[in-house]
């Protein structure tokens, strides 16, 4: 027991206030009286020091922790810069660079250069070959890029199969080798999971003015990029301001297509195909025009192109099989033009192959007219077909089991190679017309013709010659044995009411 004034109970009181205030380290002094006081006294610098582990082990687990936090949070950031797929800079990264740069040059600096790359064939890769291989690919690229540039110059996916390389404080003549370093790069064979693959580029370049912001500049490189692909891809074009004026008027006529399919500015336009033997009409191509109020007629070449980027094509395409399957109907039921039999040929594109609902159409369009299916002859470019996937084989075997006629067009300007023709299920060729104009002044021409007729002819195939313009041509042709022929020397398409009339008027052609 202690007694009354025992100093030691004021020690302890005061040893407890500053262990409670979190003087952990302190200790209470321990008297020679060894009591029952000191053994509390002594409880109590146990518990301190028992505190003082706890709060320790406290403190490092807080400290391990942050610093956990803190790796965690740096990795977040690298993430939000980073493209997973490739490794490389992302969209977010470039942009902040990019300002970076555009503050840099502000401050007297050279200004920056921007790239901006999109990959050709990239498509038809991720489509024939698969995804896994496709990001195989993407990430290859990425390295291929990264090789060809200084480390102080940042490469960033921004997103699909388009990348952007800054090279900062650049001038124009270094940035435009350094394209074209890369275009050379990837001009090359790619070796990806043991195949061999070639992916050509386009290129963008833009040197940034003096204020523009990041997002002046990745658009005004990206027109740049979209001339440079417009130009026949693998090229390499620098912004100019007339390319914005080039793509303001783009966007207006894509808006104005739009309208113009809707309402009744196409027409088509009728070109016979003629049996060289007797001069009779055996077909007869559709081919689209548009009557634009203010512009004129306009040539299919000048806005298939755009419908075909811009995914109206099939809109179009949808037109076209309607109005040409009624137009074959009423030539086959006019009192006037009955006498005459022939098929219609309309051209199709790669994006019809890719839609299910395209076999859809051309029944309907085919019963409503009431018309056989094998009336009506569909026109596939050579590219068309070859890029073919499932998809494309599987339109294209349900086209034939329709009965409707499948022909190549184009033949001789792409991929044919004998194995190709026979494996696919067309059963008509229509030579291009390159093949034909040289007719008359290459002396090895008619030697080619023959060649080409007779492996036509070996993949038991029907050949339309195209591009007939002179009578000689059609009198060697058929003299070679050819079937049919089309072009200029038994007439130019015509509208509507003169074919009609023609119809009416001769039995032969050209009449
Ligand atoms: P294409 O299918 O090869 O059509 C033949 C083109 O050659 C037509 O041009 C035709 O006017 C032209 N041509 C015919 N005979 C001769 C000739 O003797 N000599 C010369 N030099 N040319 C001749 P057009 O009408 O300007 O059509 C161009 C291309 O536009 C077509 O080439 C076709 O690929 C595409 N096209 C036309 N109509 C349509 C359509 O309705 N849908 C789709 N997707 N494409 C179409
Ligand atoms: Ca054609
Ligand atoms: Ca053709």
């Amino acid at each position: 027991m202690f007694t009354d004034g025992d100093p030691r109970l004021g020690r302890l009181l005061d040893g407890i206030v500053r262990l409670a205030s979190g003087e952990l380290h302190s200790r209470i002094e321990i008297s020679d009286a060894r009591d029952e006081l000191d053994a509390v006294i002594m409880g109590t610098n146990l518990l301190a020091e028992d505190l003082q582990i706890i709060y320790q082990e406290l403190e490092d687990r807080v400290e391990s922790r942050t610093q956990m936090l803190n790796a965690a949070h740096l990795e977040l950031q690298q993430m939000a810069l980073t493209d997973t797929l490739t490794g490389l800079f992302n969209r977010s990264a470039l942009v902040s660079a990019l300002k970076a740069a555009q503050a840099e040059a502000a401050d007297g600096g050279l200004p920056p250069a921007l790239l901006l790359l999109d990959l050709d064939a990239f498509k038809s890769i991720n489509d024939s070959l698969g995804h896994s291989m496709g990001d195989q690919v993407l990430a290859a690229v990425g390295r291929r890029i990264q090789s060809c540039v200084r480390d102080t110059d940042m490469v960033a996916r921004l997103g699909g199969d388009e990348f952007a390389i800054l090279l900062p404080a650049t001038k124009p003549a270094k940035a435009a080798a350094v394209g074209n370093r890369i275009l050379d790069a990837l001009n090359g064979t790619l070796d990806v999971d043991g195949k061999t693959i070639r992916c050509g580029a386009s290129l963008g370049l833009r040197i940034a003015d003096p204020g523009e912001t990041s997002e002046e500049l990745l658009m005004e490189a990206d027109i740049a990029m979209y001339a440079s692909k417009a130009d026949g891809r693998n090229k390499l074009r620098v912004f100019e301001p007339a390319m914005l004026h080039a793509r303001q008027l783009r966007n207006q006529l894509v808006g104005e297509l739009r309208e113009a399919i809707s309402g009744s500015q196409l027409v088509l336009f009728y070109q016979p195909i003629i049996e060289l033997a007797t001069g009779r009409i055996e077909g007869v191509e559709a081919l689209v025009r548009w009557q634009h109020p203010t512009r004129g007629l306009i040539m299919p070449d000048e806005f298939i192109p755009i419908a075909e980027e811009t995914g109206l094509i099939s809109e179009l395409g949808k037109w076209v099989l309607k109005a040409s399957v009624e137009q074959l109907r009423r030539w086959r039921t006019d009192p006037e033009t009955k006498k005459h039999n022939f098929t219609m040929r309309i051209n199709i594109s790669a994006a019809d192959l890719q839609r299910l609902e395209f076999i859809e159409d051309v029944r309907d369009a085919l019963s409503s007219a009431d018309l056989e299916p094998a009336l009506l002859v569909l026109e596939l470019t050579e590219s068309a077909i070859i890029q073919g996937n499932e998809l494309d084989r599987y339109t294209l075997a349900s086209l034939r089991k329709l009965g409707v006629g499948l022909e190549i067009d184009d033949f001789g300007t792409g991929y044919s190679s004998i194995s190709y023709l026979r494996r696919l299920p067309v059963d008509r060729v229509k030579v291009d017309r390159t093949l034909l104009t040289a007719l008359g002044s290459d002396p090895a021409q008619p030697a080619l013709i023959a060649a080409i007729h007779q492996l036509i002819r070996a993949c038991s195939l029907e050949a339309v010659w195209e591009g007939v313009e002179t009578a000689e041509q059609a009198e060697h042709l058929r003299s070679t044995g050819c079937v049919s022929g089309q072009g200029y020397y038994f007439s130019r398409p015509l509208p509507e009411a003169e074919f009609t009339a023609r119809l009416i008027r001769q039995d032969v052609w050209p009449g």
